[in-house]
């Protein structure tokens, strides 16, 4: 009997290590995000199914705003509360559908199917309202709290297009939103006309 019960411990503690294992293969420990690793496994697939369904599929790259003030000023930790806070402000606003990661530091990426030009500028807009929105708890801060914001750009996959071409499309997006003032979205200009043509 003890021996059984014992026995029966030791593969629970087995499957909770195995299954932590794969957790921490796949998802960001901070902030519960997939990580780059789980995006460059699935996107290719997730971009396959799009085209042989032929669906659009969005693709965003997002990065926090002045995010070296925040730590210079807060110091590292109120930086790692501020990324648990947007990560938990987008997992809020995008689709059960959607996928989102931690790419590394700072910078964000979200995957969404079946999604066209108007939902997918529609679901980045709401997001970055969300962040500008949800104010940081802060004693230090004059107001007890501050606000961070994100620049978003925006990018739809092409037919055939390969992974790291569509990324590169919303980075590039994504410096824009940075370059022309920031807590924005941009999405990249070689989309836009089919907007205009959708009306
Ligand atoms: P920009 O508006 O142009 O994006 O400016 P920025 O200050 O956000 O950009 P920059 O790339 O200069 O700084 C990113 C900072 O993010 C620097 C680094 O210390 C910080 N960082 C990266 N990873 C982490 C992390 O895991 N935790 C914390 N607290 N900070 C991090
Ligand atoms: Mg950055
Ligand atoms: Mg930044």
């Amino acid at each position: 009997m003890r021996t059984q019960i014992r026995r029966r411990r030791f593969q629970d503690r087995l499957r909770q290590n195995y299954q932590r294992g794969l957790e921490m293969a796949l998802t960001d420990s901070l902030t519960g995000l997939y990580n780059r690793r789980y995006m460059s496994t699935h996107l290719p697939g997730l971009m396959n199914q799009a085209a042989a369904s032929e669906k659009m599929l969005a693709l965003f790259m997002f990065d926090i705003d002045h995010f070296k003030k925040v730590n210079d000023t807060y110091g590292h930790p109120v930086g790692d509360e501020v990324l648990k806070a947007v990560a938990h402000s987008v997992s809020d606003v995008v689709r059960a559908v959607d996928s989102v990661a931690r790419m590394g530091g700072e910078e964000f990426m979200v995957v969404m199917p079946d999604a066209d030009i108007e939902v997918a500028l529609r679901v980045a807009e709401r997001l970055r309202q969300a962040v500008q929105e949800t104010p940081i708890a802060e004693p230090r801060a004059p107001d007890g709290r501050f606000v961070v914001t994100i620049s978003i750009g925006v990018a739809l996959a092409r037919p055939g297009e390969e992974p790291d071409a569509l990324i590169a499309r919303a980075d590039a997006a994504l410096y824009r939103a940075k370059q022309s003032g920031r807590n924005r979205v941009v999405l990249d200009p070689a989309d836009a006309p089919r907007a205009v043509a959708n009306g």
